[in-house]
């Protein structure tokens, strides 16, 4: 078995432990924000409901900003206040309200999910972290922590982005932050955190903390209810005076949670040394040709052509222009072909290539691909036959485009 770590690095006092969870519960009982997610918590009698409430949140949540989720939740719980009522929408309706959210497949297992807990599970939400984790397609390990803790009270912990930044800060890990020996060892100190009296209060209080005060670039620690706790902190007052051995590294290269030896503490970065991630893959560069097809409807008014893109994947299931992606460095030229011979085989008639008349670039950022949209458009006179064989697709006006499950990246084509 692995040595356990040294102790720097664990909160191994229960003094300790007892003083920083009640001065973190003082702070969040003060200072938390009002957030729907949680008002609708706090008074739900519901178990079910409940947890089905805080499960929308936490899936929002994942990879989004609190700001621009608070909208999407309103009018999510509106439309769907229960399980049964998402089990009953249609992939389309759910594409369509999150539209704009990003990373689309969340709202998709979302839905697949609740249909499993209504049609396996007569309705009933399972009561814990490792139940939910285990039956709920698309429920991950923080997800069913952060449910079962904020919604049955189980005492759990839960390690998501602004927990590993708080943990790593208060403890002086400076390994690689997504490691799985510092992501297990994360989990363990979360667990051994964790206020068994209000362990939903507390989980979210650590967030809450990750997200307001030990925020990645300039942390206010001087504001910081934990900061008497924070090894960072007192490694950085430090400063240049003499070594104190307990704010030092444990010794070069030989503990796994200190920082590598080849990137020793920076002092002027202070406590942002922590956390630390191995460097990220850069994105993958793609070149996709679009064509925004234009015709004029019954009563007069532009309409466009919109297509649905395949049920799996980047995107699956929304609503696009025709577009083709396209093979690197190509000739402008030849990209115009592509792109004609494309939209010929949709049309089932000849498309010119000199008729399709270059827009411009929209550059989109996806999490791991670095998109570029060479736009283009054409006007038609007459009407088309759209070959039924080929994917679904819809002739749509600028306001139902606008209401259609469209990307953020077609919004800015
Ligand atoms: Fe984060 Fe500063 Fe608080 Fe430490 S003292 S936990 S670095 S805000």
């Amino acid at each position: 078995a692995p040595a356990p770590p040294p102790a720097r690095h664990l909160f191994s006092d229960p003094a300790e432990v007892e003083a920083l969870r009640g001065n973190l519960l003082a702070w969040y009982d003060r200072c938390k924000r009002d957030l729907p997610w949680r008002a609708l918590a706090a008074i739900e009698p519901d178990a079910d409901r409940r947890g089905y409430a805080v499960w929308v949140s936490e899936i929002m949540l994942q990879q989004t900003q609190v700001a621009t989720v608070i909208d999407y939740y309103n009018r999510w719980m509106q439309k769907w206040p229960t399980l049964q009522a998402l089990a009953q929408a249609s992939l389309e309706e759910v594409n369509e309200l999150w539209a704009g959210l990003g990373y689309y497949s969340r709202g998709k297992r979302l839905q697949e999910a609740a249909r499993k807990v209504v049609s396996e599970l007569a309705g009933r939400m399972p009561r814990t972290a490792e139940d939910l984790q285990k039956l709920l397609p698309g429920v991950g390990r923080y997800t069913a922590g952060a449910i079962a803790s904020i919604s049955y009270g189980q005492a759990t912990g839960v390690v998501d982005g602004n927990v590993i930044r708080v943990l790593c800060r208060l403890r002086c890990i400076g390994a690689d932050s997504s490691s799985p020996a510092v992501i297990d060892q994360l989990w363990d100190m979360a667990n051994v955190l964790v206020d068994s009296s209000r362990p939903g209060d507390f989980n979210q209080a650590l967030m809450e903390l990750g997200a307001t005060v030990c925020v990645p670039k300039a942390p206010l620690c001087e504001e910081c209810p934990v900061k008497q706790h924070c090894q960072a902190r007192r490694r950085k007052l430090c400063g240049n005076s003499p070594p104190v051995p307990d704010v030092e590294d444990c010794g070069v290269g030989d503990c796994p949670l200190c920082p590598p030896a080849s990137e020793p503490w920076d002092s002027s970065l202070g406590v942002t040394n922590f956390p630390r991630k191995a460097a990220k893959k850069p994105p993958r560069v793609m070149r996709t040709a679009t064509c925004v097809l234009e015709r004029r409807g019954c009563h007069g008014a532009p309409e466009y052509l919109i297509v649905q893109r395949p049920s799996s994947g980047l995107l699956a299931g929304l609503w696009e222009f025709p577009s083709l992606p396209l093979a690197q460095n190509l000739q402008e030229e030849k990209e115009r072909e592509e792109l004609a011979d494309h939209l010929q085989a949709w049309m089932g008639q000849p498309v010119v290539a000199k008729g399709l008349q270059f827009i411009g670039e929209v550059i989109h950022i996806f999490s791991h691909i670095h998109q570029t949209y060479a736009v283009y458009s054409l006007h038609l006179d007459g009407d088309v036959t759209l070959d039924p064989a080929l994917s679904p697709s819809r002739w749509v006006t600028e306001d139902e485009f606008h209401a259609s499950a469209v990307s953020t990246a077609m919004k800015k084509v």
